[in-house]
């Protein structure tokens, strides 16, 4: 049922995008470019990989995005794909290009601490540390192995892209720069595309902020939101009208994901801490709509005590004792004590919370929008689009879970995967030939 409805709204943007004005044209190639693109172009395919942070899956029925809607009508979608848990950016990004789950490659969180490692402590925003390799090791994302393989790789903007992973680095990559417009970054990859035959890249990412960013400050359900997905995909219509000059086009498989969705959220609807736990016998390593909190050396039974019972809108776990559907708990950088909150319902300290409400943008019931709740929760899912010469035309495939993105990157791509969580049985109806 489900289906149906998402399919009949995809009729209804495809014909939208029919009447649609084209986006403005991208950059010319170079002309030896395009003489020599239809020989190259049969050689071998060009994978590219497009995450679009917080497009929750149903978005694309919104009207607001005619090229991805295209994309989905003449490829094959999903009427969601489950992010990994926790169901944050750095995580699943890097879920998604090494199939492994985050228990498993060891970016647990976008912050979180190794009791192995000096420092100890993980956290996106600090760059410099954040690109240390030693994070980054506990998988080989698909850059990786393509480099090693001899396919040359480039990434515009990825988490772990900017680090030398085993000591190999995409041949073409950039610092995240958030200053960067969508249009700047298709056209830097285009720019990659130009490169002579044989230093062109075959799997490149490209990575859009904005509908993230918005879903946070504005709630999903705002205009803010439709209006970056627009800008997204007029940036995704500039990438496809660049790669139709470079004659690349129909050598080229495209595949659209999100991290994660996105789900409401308001100051009536607040978790405090401090009414969990004694906040002076925790130490607090992440907070959000997933918790992680260590008992300081001595008070352990008396957190357990606090923060094991149960509570309204939150519940916590030790870390081995999460539900096994969440795949999590495993590994030492996982936090001691783990707090998922009810979806929609946000965190923080009273500290905290006073300093939100003191702050005169923030209006009484102001909404805004979080994410990091229960994958299985339908306002997580992410979208997921292929297209190109690979895949199957129309086909809709049952939700699947962003462990399986891998192995049909790697299938599309041609290079040998790493062993991985993710099943190539899940996605091959994808596949023009499975
Ligand atoms: P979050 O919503 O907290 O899970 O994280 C999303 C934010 O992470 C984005 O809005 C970006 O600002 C930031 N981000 C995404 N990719 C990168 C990257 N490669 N390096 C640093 N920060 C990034
Ligand atoms: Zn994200
Ligand atoms: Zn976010």
């Amino acid at each position: 049922m489900r289906v149906l409805r998402f399919l009949a709204a995809l009729g209804l943007v495809a014909h939208i995008a029919a009447c649609a004005h084209s986006p403005a044209p991208a950059p010319a190639p170079p002309a030896s470019r395009v003489a020599s693109s239809a020989a190259g172009a049969a050689a071998a395919r060009t994978v590219i990989l497009i995450s679009i942070d917080g497009f929750r899956a149903d978005y694309i029925g919104r009207g607001h995005t005619p090229t991805l809607a295209r994309l989905a009508a003449e490829g094959a979608t999903t009427p969601g794909m489950r992010p990994s848990f926790p169901s944050v950016t750095f995580p699943n990004h890097y879920t998604l290009v090494t199939g492994r789950r985050p228990d498993g490659h060891g970016v647990v969180d976008n912050v979180f601490e190794d009791p192995a490692m000096t420092p100890p402590r993980f956290d996106k925003n600090d760059k410099a540390t954040a690109n240390e390799p030693r994070w980054w090791e506990g998988a080989a994302p698909l850059w990786v192995s393509a480099e090693r393989q001899g396919v040359r790789t480039a990434t515009m903007f990825w988490p772990g892209s900017e680090a030398a992973i085993f000591g190999v680095r995409p041949s073409y990559w950039a610092a995240f720069d958030k200053a960067t417009t969508s249009n700047q970054r298709t056209d830097r990859l285009l720019e990659w595309l130009d490169r002579p035959a044989a230093e062109r890249p075959r799997f490149l990412t490209l990575y859009f902020n904005i509908v993230d960013g918005a879903g946070h400050e504005f709630g999903p359900d705002s205009p803010e939101v439709n209006q970056a997905a627009a800008t997204v995909d007029t940036a995704i219509g500039r990438l496809i009208d660049g790669l139709k000059a470079r004659g690349l086009y129909d050598a080229t498989d495209l595949v659209v994901v999100a991290d994660h969705g996105m789900a409401a959220t308001s100051a009536q609807r607040r978790i405090l801490l401090d009414d969990l736990v004694p906040l002076a016998d925790v130490r607090t390593i992440v907070t959000g709509p997933v918790t992680g909190l260590a008992p300081l050396p001595g008070r352990e039974a008396e957190v357990e005590r606090h923060l094991l019972a149960p509570h309204d809108h939150i519940q916590c776990w030790r870390k081995a004792q999460l539900p096994a559907r969440f795949a999590y708990g495993h590994n030492p950088r996982a936090p001691p004590i783990v707090c998922l909150a009810e979806t929609g319902w946000k965190v923080a300290t009273r500290q905290q919370a006073a300093r939100y409400d003191a702050d005169p943008s923030h209006q009484p019931g102001k909404v805004g929008g979080d994410h990091g709740y229960d994958p299985a929760d339908p306002t997580m899912a992410a979208l997921f689009i292929a297209r190109g010469p690979d895949i199957r035309p129309g086909a809709v495939l049952p939700p699947f879970d962003n462990v399986d993105v891998y192995p049909l990157l790697a299938r599309l791509l041609g290079v040998k995967p790493e062993p991985g969580d993710g099943r190539l049985e899940d996605v091959a109806p994808a596949l023009l030939k499975p």
